[in-house]
């Protein structure tokens, strides 16, 4: 195993590797920006780090990302507590058990993956013990939402009909904030017709809370059907870092 790159970055060949990586996906970025014509109004990257170690997301910091998603409790709390001296933003975007809402709140800036009633609750219950600790900032929340008719396949997140509720639930807890929604696209399925799909349901969503306007969909696959739908963060793994074994 490597050691971080510091000052030798420049011989280190999984920085450049990461470094060409990233500088492929940043163009995709940005021209799936100019074809949509938000140039000025481009989405967060998020570099999703799962299973990779934490030097590559030293290596990340040092090419300059600040967002970075897990999707572990256990895998994500080590490699916050490792590399807190960066100053890095870690979004959860993994299911998550009530029971480890204690743990996230201790690093996580967002949750991508609210999902039912009691998540919300723990997670409502566990930020404000740790607001009263350290005065952590608010939880940005965003709602899962599954864009699957067939549950025979889906890949999580509520129902479209449970998300109004969910939504006031969320706005109303001291402690989080009601950042917007989340989707995965079904396999399978055309990603241009799901992502839009998630756009009607923001469009929804903001009649009653206008500020939760974030749309967090896209990974390698299909950044571009996301980035042409409206998502306003992007969450990308394996053509950064590379593939991963399958069960994770
Ligand atoms: C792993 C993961 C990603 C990144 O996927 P890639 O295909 O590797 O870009 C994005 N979102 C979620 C929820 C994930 O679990």
């Amino acid at each position: 195993m490597s050691e971080s790159p510091g000052p030798h970055a420049a011989e280190d060949p999984r920085f450049l590797e990461i470094r060409d990586r990233l500088a492929v996906v940043r163009r995709r970025i940005a021209d799936a920006c100019e074809a949509a014509g938000r140039q000025n109004n481009p989405p967060q990257l998020i570099v999703v780090s799962k299973f990779h170690p934490a030097d590559d997301v030293r290596r990340l910091a040092a090419l300059g990302v600040t967002d970075v998603g897990e999707n572990r409790d256990q895998e994500a709390s080590e490699k916050a507590a490792k590399l807190g001296a960066l100053g890095l933003r870690w979004h959860f975007v993994g299911q998550l058990q009530s029971n480890k809402a204690k743990s996230v709140v201790r690093y996580a800036h967002a949750i991508h993956s609210v999902d039912r009633p009691q998540l919300a609750s723990a997670l409502a219950r566990a930020v404000a013990a740790e607001q009263e600790r350290t005065g952590r900032s608010p939880l940005e929340c965003f709602i899962q939402v599954s864009l699957d008719d067939d549950a025979g396949s889906h890949r999580g997140g509520a129902s479209r009909l449970d998300v109004p509720a969910l939504a006031e639930q969320l706005a109303g807890s001291p402690g989080l904030v009601l950042a917007g929604l989340m989707a995965v696209a079904p396999l399978g399925a055309d990603p241009v017709a799901s992502f839009e799909r998630l756009a009607d349901i923001s469009v929804q969503l903001r009649q009653d809370h206008p500020s939760a306007s974030a749309i967090s969909a896209g990974m390698s696959q299909d950044l571009e059907a996301a980035v042409r739908a409206g998502a306003t963060h992007l969450r990308i793994g394996s053509d950064i870092l590379g593939s991963r074994p399958a069960l994770r």
